[in-house]
């Protein structure tokens, strides 16, 4: 069985490691088929096309929206999108602008804690348009605040620490449709992060997908052996598509791997035909 990665960050949002990079670690982990599925960014699609054909690996152009419903925010993936579509291009700078209004005013809090930084020198260390906490939390780390990510998110960043502050996110609603009007199948990424019990996960997903959810990522790098076969029935029950990747960032993880997660991960290729085949008929 061939393994495939369809969650992948690079520096084009907030993984540390190149397209290249990313891709050379997947062709060591025997991944065939891969996508980026970097935060509101879909630039990178021609690039790690290019090096795919290079090194012999499929690409599928992705993407990961995050939205919010309730106290929850659930990010969606997009997978087989038109990159090129310019409805699209122009929602996604909509999300990066809207990180560009929340981040400086983290960068205000941790001033207010004591921590010198500004905007910019996360801006130079991002080197991309789409900022997210993780740049920031590299920077605590290059600045000796840290010396883990983990730290930065559990001292500082994450939801109720002080320097958290809320961003402006589209309704899953949204986020499902705009990646359904750019000819992509929308998937809902680590449903082990949505804080809800079984039964309310059941009705979530079934209200997903009548807005247009196309599947589920069943398999990633921290869902337990019970937690995948959860996920696995639930997609059954709801006549959803499975996928699966690693949500690879490189330094802000470090114990994720491309194509294997923790280790344990493994996404069949054979999970890539369907996917392709209902992007195509839709
Ligand atoms: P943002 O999109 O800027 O709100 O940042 C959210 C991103 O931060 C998520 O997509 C994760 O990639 C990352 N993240 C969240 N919590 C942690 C954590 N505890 N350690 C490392 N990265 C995290
Ligand atoms: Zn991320
Ligand atoms: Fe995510
Ligand atoms: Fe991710």
């Amino acid at each position: 069985m061939s393994r495939i990665d369809l969650h992948l960050h690079t520096t084009h949002s907030d993984g540390s490691c190149s397209t290249r990079e990313v891709m050379n670690f997947a062709k060591q982990a025997g991944v065939v088929a891969l996508a980026i599925t970097d935060h509101d960014i879909i630039d990178g699609v021609p690039e790690a096309t290019t090096i795919g054909k290079e090194l012999g690996i499929d690409v599928v152009p992705g993407i990961e929206i995050s939205s919010r419903l309730g106290d929850n925010e659930l990010h969606i993936l997009g997978y087989f999108l038109d990159w090129t579509d310019a409805l699209l291009a122009q929602r996604l700078k909509t999300l990066r602008d809207s990180r560009h209004l929340r981040n400086p005013r983290i960068v205000q809090r941790l001033n207010e804690l004591g921590i010198p930084m500004t905007y910019d020198e996360v801006r130079a260390l991002a080197g991309t348009e789409s900022v997210g906490r993780p740049h920031i939390a590299r920077l605590l780390m290059e600045k000796k605040f840290v010396t883990s990510a983990k730290e930065a998110f559990d001292r500082y960043l994450a939801n109720g620490r002080p320097a958290f502050v809320d961003r402006e996110l589209p309704q899953p609603a949204e986020a499902v449709q705009w990646i359904r009007d750019a000819g992509g199948v929308p998937v809902l990424a680590h449903p082990t992060w949505v804080r809800t019990s079984a039964d309310g996960l059941r009705t979530l997903v079934r209200d997903l997908k009548g807005m247009g959810l196309g599947g589920i990522e069943v398999h990633y790098s921290t869902h337990t052996p019970s937690q995948t076969n959860e996920y696995l029935e639930l997609a059954k029950q709801c006549d959803l598509l499975v996928t699966g990747g690693s949500d690879f960032h490189g330094v802000t993880k470090p114990d994720i791997e491309v194509g294997i997660g923790r280790g344990q991960l493994k996404v069949s290729h054979t999970l890539l035909d369907p996917l392709n085949k209902a992007a195509t008929a839709a």
